[in-house]
């Protein structure tokens, strides 16, 4: 049986974890070879081994996408191991929250280094591979899929710096949308709620058990239910354009 996204290539950025191993495995598992972008060597190997235990192609590229350089090598890197790149999941991501006028020297510059700059360098670096993989690819159609958050819609007391960066991120989906549309690059932008993954671990110690308690207080998502959300717009037919999905935990206010 043909899986629908044979003959393709996807790169997913914070591979190593969470939504993102979680939706590189699904890809895979669609038939997809995907290349896998994070810091942690190890962790992509790992993540690696499970997509290829299971019959899957997958490619570690370890990168630090804050780092433009290594943003365009690893990009490089995934067009020469795997031959295209008809898919781009800019998923990496770090959410570090608390009050503004609390904040420490250099977190909100961390924040917006990963979930602004380094999508923004991965997702130009890749365009080029994009355009060429809508033009000639197995599908005819390639996708951005931008992983941003229910903070990217509503922001609250205690979030504002990761809220700037996550309606950025979606303000930046729809106007890249339309500059990419002629191309046949389709632009998307998955909003999850609350998931059970390695995010709230960053947060400084202060703050990270209160997180945490007010967040297991429901029950939460799991990695698989986003990853199926990125698969199933990147599966569309190519004259279907998916611009949109949150997804929230069924308890979520
Ligand atoms: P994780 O902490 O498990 O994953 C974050 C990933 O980002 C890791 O794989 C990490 O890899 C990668 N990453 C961080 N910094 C960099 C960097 N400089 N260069 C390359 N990769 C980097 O959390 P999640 O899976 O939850 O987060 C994934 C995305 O989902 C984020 O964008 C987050 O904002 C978003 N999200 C998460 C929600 C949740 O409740 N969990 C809710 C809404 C949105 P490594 O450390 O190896 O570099």
């Amino acid at each position: 049986m043909t899986a629908k996204l044979d003959g393709t290539a996807a790169l997913v950025t914070g591979a190593s974890s969470g939504i993102g191993a979680a939706t590189a495995e699904e890809l895979a598992r669609q038939g997809a070879a995907v290349a896998l972008l994070g810091r942690r060597r190890e962790r992509l190997a790992e993540v690696a081994a499970g997509i290829e235990a299971a019959g899957g192609r997958a490619l570690v590229v370890p990168a630090d996408i804050t780092d433009r350089q290594q943003a365009a090598e690893a990009v490089e890197r995934t067009v020469a191991g795997l031959g295209r790149l008809d898919t781009v999941v800019n998923n990496a991501g770090l959410m570090l929250v608390g009050p503004v006028a609390d904040a420490p020297e250099g977190e909100w510059e961390r924040m917006i280094r990963v979930n602004v700059e380094g999508l923004l360098y991965v997702t130009q670096l890749a365009i080029p591979h994009l355009t060429r993989a809508a033009a000639d690819g197995p599908r005819r159609v390639a996708d951005v899929v931008n992983i941003s958050s229910t903070a990217g819609r509503v922001a609250r007391a205690g979030t504002a710096v990761y809220n700037l960066t996550k309606f950025g991120v979606n303000a930046f989906t729809e106007a890249l949308r339309q500059e990419l549309l002629e191309r046949r690059v389709r632009v998307s932008v998955v909003e999850p709620g609350t998931v059970d993954t390695e995010l709230v671990s960053h947060i400084r110690d202060e703050l990270r058990d209160a997180v945490a308690r007010q967040t297991t207080e429901i029950e939460r998502l799991r990695p698989r239910d986003i990853a199926d959300a990125v698969a199933w717009i990147v599966t569309r037919e190519r004259h279907v354009a998916v611009n949109e999905i949150l997804v929230r935990a069924a308890e979520q206010t």
